[in-house]
């Protein structure tokens, strides 16, 4: 096992997982055994990699904004980053929308089979809490936003992972106060946060050393949680959709990349492998975000420079998958419950969609709350979110798991194309994993 690359590791580690998930459905004591003795374990996982996620964010972004020579660079990072997050975010759903409307699987679906998740999900804790959620979230003002990105008290914003981008405010606040102060006064901090990065790095690559027996855990997991398989067909053509455009998403990264790099797309995927696999078994990008910056920054030679700002920053708001998600998933119960939708309709799920990815949080489920913005934005009647909600609630965790992958490889792909525009895409520092492994170990 030692001797096999890492994400082949990974990989094993979740077909297992799998497989012994379904052989535990069986036996009547095998759900709850998985539950409470497997399970756990995956838990641990991901409270290990959230663990870190501040203190990398901190660490990473104030060093890479200290070691700047000119601030003016910084903002050329920042409105690149904003600029093109916001066009693959919009081809995201562009793309999940033109398939759903080509494909059309709302419309096959029986009212039997309408009437049986209606039944199943309707009023269950899962739904009525997303919906309840989104209410809370749409009471607030619309400068909110900017509002909430600011921080009162910066130890509580540090102290809970939802608050990552008054984190990301503050490390930016503080990077560009040191180097206003000049190099001499910012020598110790420098040296200090220099240290704090490499000392957190390690403990990614410490926790990695887990990874393929943490995913056995977490895949088990979601197997033995899963809903019905009966129920799970139904919507096949459904989460079908889903899948394609979220491919062609993956396709169009890798065209990004080697247009925009002239990086091989094929190396850029299998480099950022074991964080696609993390995103697809922890369904968070915050979770997943400490890897994939240990993997873009070290394995591909992206500067901490970019990479501290873009992939953070992306964590919290560029969910093209999600996007991708909300388009489909809103158009799909329009078209099952015969809700008319014309082409106004559509843009405003554009909008919508952009909007709602920005404030989905980078967890699992999260792209659902903000589902419930999109639905209302286009007329949906409220008295029948919960309904529509059920219809999509069955395969809602396998799509979180593919969307957050996705999500993921935007950020990766974005963090490429703005170290090339601004000339910091560089050698990687990790070229074998195997000596890397060894050095680790
Ligand atoms: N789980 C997704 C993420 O963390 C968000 C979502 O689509 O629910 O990126």
């Amino acid at each position: 096992m030692r001797k096999l690359q890492l994400h082949w590791q990974i990989l094993i580690g979740m077909l297992l997982g799998i497989v012994f998930g379904f052989i535990m459905t069986y036996p009547d004591w095998g759900r709850d055994f998985v539950a409470d003795w497997i399970n756990p374990f995956g838990t641990i996982f991901v409270r290990l990699l959230k663990l870190i996620a501040i203190p990398l964010i901190l660490a990473s972004l104030i060093k890479g904004i200290s070691d700047l020579k000119d601030i003016s660079r910084f903002r050329d990072i920042g409105v690149r980053t904003i600029i093109i997050y916001i066009c693959t975010t919009v081809i995201a759903i562009t793309i999940g929308l033109l398939l759903v409307n080509a494909l059309k699987p709302g419309e096959g679906i029986s009212q039997d089979t309408i009437d049986k998740l209606t039944a199943t999900y309707a009023a269950d804790a899962g739904v009525t809490s997303k919906i309840e959620e989104a209410s809370r979230q749409k009471e607030s003002g619309p400068l909110q936003f900017l509002v909430d990105m600011v921080p009162d008290n910066a130890i509580f914003a540090m102290s809970f992972n939802s608050l990552m981008l008054q984190v990301i405010f503050f490390a930016i606040f503080f990077g560009i106060s040191m180097l206003l102060i000049g190099e001499k006064d910012a020598k110790p901090l420098k040296n200090f946060f220099d240290s704090l990065n490499e000392v957190v790095l390690k403990m990614v690559d410490l926790i990695m050393l887990t990874a393929p027996y943490a995913v056995f855990a977490l895949l088990a997991g979601v197997v033995v949680s899963s809903s019905d398989p009966e129920l799970l067909l139904a919507l096949l053509k459904y989460a079908g959709v889903v899948v394609l455009g979220l491919l062609l998403m993956i396709v169009f990264y890798s065209i990004a990349v080697s247009t925009f790099t002239r990086y091989n797309p094929l190396t850029f995927l299998s480099k950022i492998s074991p964080a696609q696999l993390l995103a697809f078994s922890t369904s968070s990008s915050a979770a997943t975000l400490p890897v994939t910056m240990e993997r873009v920054e070290e394995h591909i030679g992206v500067d901490k420079e970019v990479s501290s700002f873009v992939l953070p920053v992306g964590a919290t708001i560029n969910m093209d998958g999600t996007s991708l998600y909300q388009g489909v998933a809103a158009v799909f119960i329009a078209q099952a419950l015969g809700f008319p939708l014309d082409f106004s309709g559509q843009l405003t799920i554009v909008l919508t969609a952009l909007l709602a990815s920005i404030g989905s949080a980078a967890v699992p489920g999260a792209g659902m709350v903000m589902l419930v913005i999109v639905l209302e934005s286009i007329g949906f009647p409220p008295d029948k979110l919960a309904i529509g909600l059920a219809l999509i609630f069955a395969v809602d965790r396998p799509l979180d798991m593919c969307r957050t992958v996705v999500n993921v490889t935007g950020d990766a792909t974005v963090s490429m194309m703005v170290a090339k525009s601004v000339g910091k895409l560089g050698k990687p520092k990790v070229k074998n994993w195997d000596d890397h492994w060894e050095e680790v170990k």
